[in-house]
């Protein structure tokens, strides 16, 4: 093919054909187009950007570059969520058994994390025993048998992201709409999911800052799920403040089991708070939990409005059956159940503990989720390369959020560190975190 000729193309502004596009990323994925050649394409894509057919045509063969998970019939719809990523972001973990429970099939692959934004392999790769990479078969198997997997995509699931994704990011051209929802969707579109829910931060911590941007991209990543043939709808959070009340990974597993188990005030469960749970899992968690599953409901027809839905999610959550499903799908995965119970009786797997007490009483007026994930990267629980290793017991829990009365030297957060000079170190700088105002934020 005459790659220059399309790269010219592109420069000048003019919309590419279906079948171009479709030819550019198989020759590419095969080696037959050099990555300088790419990522001029790339550069000129970034400026002139591309029309909703030309995203469609990239999406689908990106999709079609590798394996398509391809489930057997099934009255279970198949369904996914996918979040811009945040600090404490933890959802798709109490999320993936909850949607088991109430009759999906849940074929969730995920990514690792990096620089600030963690990864929901890592979190899992801090559960004894837990197996995140897995051959398709198994994958398939297991969403079959116990309705949900979290898993990372297999060498052979859409190479063309992996591919341009490295060269993006050597050449400046991440930040480009058409890029990114091209990118986000190939890889859940090779799921073959019959709805999608797109969670899309904004805020200080978040890939899109203003809400404005988030929305932008938001709509940009539906238009181009419906378009591809994927029910797809999405919420914006923010993601000025962690998501509940621990960031790191390890922890994040904690309140996610606590997610699980902790009942709503309403609901009268009677399972008892953790001992060392600290503030227990934030309302916020339990909450997004909640709305994803209410929207998947709904974009399946399982149920008929949003009311309906929330009521159904809300009693199989209090139920305690994803609290079973969680380990099920935990043990399905390799896990040492008895080694994860024990881990998880334990007030701390870090060498170290320090809290942050509050000088004076009054309001949390802001916890800055950008600083708390810096600390925690600094920390070691994040990477700065790629290469990184991580250290999975460090975190930040006990986290007071906005709105929240603290009383002085009352607890504002407590760092879990791998040595006493790091955790004061991170303590000092987690002081810059906290704002305490005399009257409460709505006032
Ligand atoms: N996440 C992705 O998978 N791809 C992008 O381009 C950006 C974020």
């Amino acid at each position: 093919m005459n790659f220059l000729s399309l790269i010219e193309a592109k420069r000048e502004g003019k919309a590419l054909a279906q079948e171009k596009i479709q030819e550019f990323v198989r020759e590419f994925t095969a080696g037959k187009i050099p990555d300088y050649q790419m990522a001029a394409m790339l550069m000129a894509i970034y400026f002139r950007g591309l029309d909703t057919a030309e995203t469609t045509a990239l999406t689908l063969a990106m999709r079609d570059s590798g394996d398509v998970l391809k489930f057997p019939k099934d009255k279970r719809p198949l369904v996914d969520k996918h979040s811009t990523g945040g600090i404490g972001d933890k959802v798709s973990l109490p999320l993936a058994p909850l949607l088991a429970c109430l009759g999906f099939r849940v074929p969730m692959i995920s990514g690792r994390g990096l620089g600030i934004t963690g990864g929901t392999l890592d979190k899992l790769d801090s559960i004894p025993g837990f197996q995140t990479l897995l051959p398709t078969e198994k994958i398939i198997a297991q969403v079959q048998k116990v309705g949900c997997v979290i898993c990372g995509q297999t060498d052979k699931m859409v190479p063309a992201d992996k591919r341009i994704y490295a060269l993006r990011d050597a050449s400046g051209t991440v930040p480009s709409i058409p890029l990114i929802t091209a990118s986000i969707l190939s890889k859940k579109l090779a799921e073959s999911l019959d709805a999608l829910i797109l969670d899309v931060k904004f805020g200080c911590a978040a890939f899109m800052q203003t809400k404005a941007d988030a929305r932008k991209l938001a709509k940009a990543m539906v238009a181009l799920g419906n378009d591809c043939g994927t029910n797809t709808r999405a919420i914006l959070t923010d993601m000025n403040t962690p998501l509940g009340r621990a960031a790191g990974n390890w922890l994040e597993v904690k309140e996610s089991v606590a997610a699980l188990e902790t009942p709503h005030p309403s609901s009268g469960h009677p399972l008892p708070a953790r001992r060392g749970e600290g503030r227990g899992e934030g309302r916020d968690l339990r909450r997004l939990v909640l709305d994803c599953a209410e929207h998947l409901l709904v974009q399946t027809r399982k149920s008929k409005s949003l009311a309906a839905a929330r009521k159904l999610a809300e009693d199989c959550l209090n139920s305690g059956g994803p609290r079973k499903k969680w380990d099920e799908m935990i043990v399905s995965q390799g896990a040492d159940l008895k080694a994860f119970n024990r881990k998880l009786s334990l007030d701390s797997t870090a060498s170290v503990t320090a809290e942050l007490k509050s000088g004076k009483s009054g309001y949390v007026s802001k916890c800055d989720a950008r600083i708390i994930g810096e600390v925690i990267r600094d920390l070691g629980g994040g990477r700065l390369t790629k290469e990184s290793t991580i250290n999975y017991d460090v975190g930040i829990d006990q986290i007071a959020k906005p709105g929240e009365r603290v009383e002085k030297s009352g607890v504002l957060c407590r760092v879990h560190a791998a040595n006493a000079a790091q955790a004061g170190a991170a303590v000092a700088r987690l002081k810059t975190a906290f704002e305490i105002s005399p009257c409460h934020p709505c006032c």
